[in-house]
């Protein structure tokens, strides 16, 4: 038994439930909790003579979060039979919730997700708690499954159609006092009332008999005429198509299960939705995301070093040189968190850039509704500008954000000796360039460390923490720390030419430069990557990262990596000519149109035809084969040397950096999907293109031992 529940009785005969998983920060629904409720519930069932059952968490803030993620991901392994079983348990639970013979009332104080949100609508009246933590969604769509257990009928029946339809496609959560006003919750008061106000509200349903109308209203089909269904369900599915490419079928899966049952009697309602859920719950794409899930909590709680005694330094103050992309961009993260934030350039023109950058990361945020003026003041009152080096003296972070060459990196390092306090930590946010060397320059090697943002820094979620040979575990935590405190996700690895992403992304930038040459068109390449699931093209990205960066990192990758990288003399050609890509109008399209649209430049072919190499046709099924075969053998490369510390740090670093598709679950887990063996066959046709397409020993390992990277 899981002994999360306690049942107590109030006066005037009122049962008070309360779940709280002992030793858990947060309750979840597993199959013990589920028995331990049933078992309450059957003794309810008996309790004619009470007057009305309240549930609440004994968790303040914290509601109920949903299933439990870790028997869902395990439903992969499931039978058919199996998973419907594990299904209809909380659906047949829920049912009898929802006819239990008094008045039954959720007290919503803090997180309430997907199960959780369920249970309260088997329930007469939810009262939320008006606080900013309350949240109550139904996300499951996040995970690549839809609510199961009733959500999909009983929400559209209690707030509407539309409304439902957004809550459940979007994922999103409402506040308590959201939730109030769409009708989902009876009122929204503040947390220490909630017991009374459920009290109060037990006594109106008796006395006007509200509880028993509500409950036969509430199981009558909605009533929508045809064309109203039709409208909607072509609306919504309209949307999520656009947004999800297909890609994700959850969410289209949800529209069909609450179209289907809208004018059904609840009863029958419900069936539809359980034979619904059935066709995603357990399924590859909903274990990616459970998994990806998993990952980022497990990165969420990692303190970056193994030594668990190790503790972050406190950053009160942080110097950002450089105001460029990315240092106006690190210092208003850091300015937006409160933290007091120095933008340092070399002269006054540069920091005014510099300043228009930062405002207008909050001013975009404003025009979509997500941030506020005050944001936008209280942000400006955290960063302060300098050309003089020597108001670091009170930071205690500096992170170097200055052009990418190392000499003049290291310049600036050896100034700065002088001028940082002595204990003060000194992070460089360079792509290439080798932090255990520089940190040799460094005021204190222990204390020199990489902190590599990703452009743009406001919407990219990742940091890698890249640790040198002389980086102190206290300088890992505290950055790690600070990572996490200014709301990105940081990744810990080791020194090698690219780190982790830019190492594993160039093999497959520069594999659509050579599918380029050898016939292949520009959109062939783009589309394959797309119908992969990338968010862009890797020639579309090209233009976008600037061909000069490209091409720089490109060189660095074949003097670090000459047995396998190849770098075609094209870009050399392309930036010699001014070609930069979209931020010079044009690169391997063209960029003059209206608001920068690429466009098919025939000032390209020149270009094209000076490097060509064959003019053959390309399949499609070749071009995804050599775009990710080579990524995915680069990432076994990052295991073999211990760059990263576990696989899901691939996996999570490519889904945060570069937007590799969350569907697939990462580079690694999609090569489990296809199988060691069958991943060797592919590379066959592509041996001899060289090394780059040779298997590397982890993935013989692999295929000989029939293992799979995550067991
Ligand atoms: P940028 O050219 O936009 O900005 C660099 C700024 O540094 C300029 O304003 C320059 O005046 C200033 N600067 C140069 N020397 C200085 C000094 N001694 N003191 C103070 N300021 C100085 O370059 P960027 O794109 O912001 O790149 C900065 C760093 O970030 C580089 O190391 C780059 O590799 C790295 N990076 C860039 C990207 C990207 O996509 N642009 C992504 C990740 C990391």
């Amino acid at each position: 038994m899981a002994n999360v529940f306690e049942l107590t009785e109030l006066d005037g005969k009122i049962a008070l439930l309360t779940f709280d998983a002992p030793g858990k920060k947060v309750n979840t629904f597993g199959q013990p909790v589920l028995a331990e409720l049933t078992e309450i519930v059957t003794q309810l069932e008996a309790r004619e003579d009470l007057q009305g059952l309240l549930l609440k968490s004994g968790k303040p803030g914290q509601f109920i979060a949903g299933a439990d993620l870790t028997e869902l991901g395990a439903l992969m392994h499931a039978t058919p039979e199996q998973l419907g079983e594990s299904m209809k348990v909380g659906h047949a639970l829920f049912s009898r919730i929802s006819k239990l013979p008094f008045p039954t009332v959720a007290l919503i104080d803090g997180n309430c997700m997907g199960g959780g949100t369920e249970i309260t609508l088997s329930m007469d009246y939810r009262i939320a708690a008006d606080t900013p933590k309350t949240k109550i969604g139904l996300p499951e769509v996040n995970v690549g499954i839809i609510p199961g257990w009733g959500g999909t009928q009983r929400l559209p029946r209690l707030i509407g159609l539309n409304p439902a339809l957004d809550m459940i496609c979007s994922g999103n959560p409402i506040t308590g006092k959201k939730a109030a006003e769409l009708g989902f919750a009876f009122d929204a008061v503040p947390p220490e009332h909630l017991i009374d106000e459920g009290r109060r509200l037990i006594a109106y349903a008796r006395e006007s008999d509200d509880w028993r109308k509500r409950r036969t209203e509430l199981a009558l089909p909605l009533g929508l005429s045809e064309d109203q269904l039709h409208f909607s369900q072509a609306t919504a599915e309209g949307y999520i198509m656009g947004k999800t490419k297909g890609q994700y079928p959850a969410p289209i899966v949800a529209i069909r299960a609450i179209m289907k049952g809208a004018n059904l009697p609840l009863d029958e309602a419900l069936k539809v939705e359980q034979e619904a859920s059935l066709e995603v719950v357990g399924s590859e794409i909903s274990t990616n995301l459970i998994a990806i899930f998993f990952m980022n909590t497990r990165l969420a709680r990692d303190p970056g070093v193994a030594d668990t005694s190790i503790v972050p330094r406190d950053v009160n103050r942080v110097a950002v040189f450089g105001s460029g992309l990315m240092g106006a961009g690190i210092a208003t993260s850091h300015a937006r968190v409160g933290i007091r934030s120095l933008m340092l350039d070399v002269d006054d023109d540069r920091i005014a850039d510099g300043m228009k950058r930062a405002r207008k990361v909050v001013e975009g945020r404003i025009k979509i509704g997500r941030a506020t003026y005050d944001d936008l003041a209280n942000m400006l009152s955290c960063l302060d500008t300098s050309t003089d080096k020597s108001h670091v003296d009170d930071c205690d972070v500096v992170v170097e954000a200055i052009t990418e060459r190392e000499e003049v990196k290291t310049a600036l390092y050896k100034e700065l000796a002088g001028l940082m306090r002595d204990d003060a930590i000194l992070a460089s946010n360079t792509s290439t360039i080798s932090i255990t060397r520089m940190g040799k320059s460094a005021p204190h090697p222990e204390r020199f460390v990489g902190m590599h943002f990703f452009f743009p820094v406001d919407r990219m979620q990742l940091v890698e923490v890249i640790r040198g040979d002389d980086t102190s575990d206290e300088t890992i935590a505290t950055i790690v720390a600070l990572s996490k405190r200014i709301k990105k996700t940081p990744i810990v690895v080791g020194d090698c030419p690219g780190f982790l992403v830019n190492r594993v992304l160039l093999p497959y930038m520069n594999e659509a430069l050579q599918l380029l040459l050898e016939g292949a068109s520009m959109d062939a390449i783009d589309k394959a990557a797309l119908r992969f699931g990338m968010p862009m093209g890797p020639i579309a990205l090209q233009d976008v990262v600037g061909l000069d960066t490209s091409y720089y990192a490109g060189m660095t990758m074949v003097n670090a990596y000459s047995d396998r990288a190849i770098l075609t003399p094209l870009l050399k050609d392309l930036v010699e000519a001014g070609r930069m890509g979209k931020k010079s109008g044009s690169g391997f399209r063209k960029y003059t149109g209206k608001k920068g649209k690429p466009e098919p430049d025939a000032e390209f072919t020149p270009f094209l035809e000076k490097n060509r190499v064959d003019n053959r046709e390309i399949s499609q099924e070749e071009i995804t084969q050599r775009l990710f075969l080579p990524m995915f053998l680069e990432s076994t490369r990052v295991l073999e040397e211990n760059i990263v510390r576990e696989p899901g740090d691939v996996d999570m670093g490519l889904i945060l950096g570069i937007g590799f598709p969350a569907f697939r679950g990462g580079i690694l887990r999609w090569a489990d999907s296809v199988g060691a063996d069958q991943i060797l066959k592919d590379l066959e046709p592509y041996t001899q293109l060289g090394k780059r397409f040779e298997p590397t020993d982890m993935l013989k390992q692999l295929a000989s031992s029939g293992k799979k990277i995550y067991e």
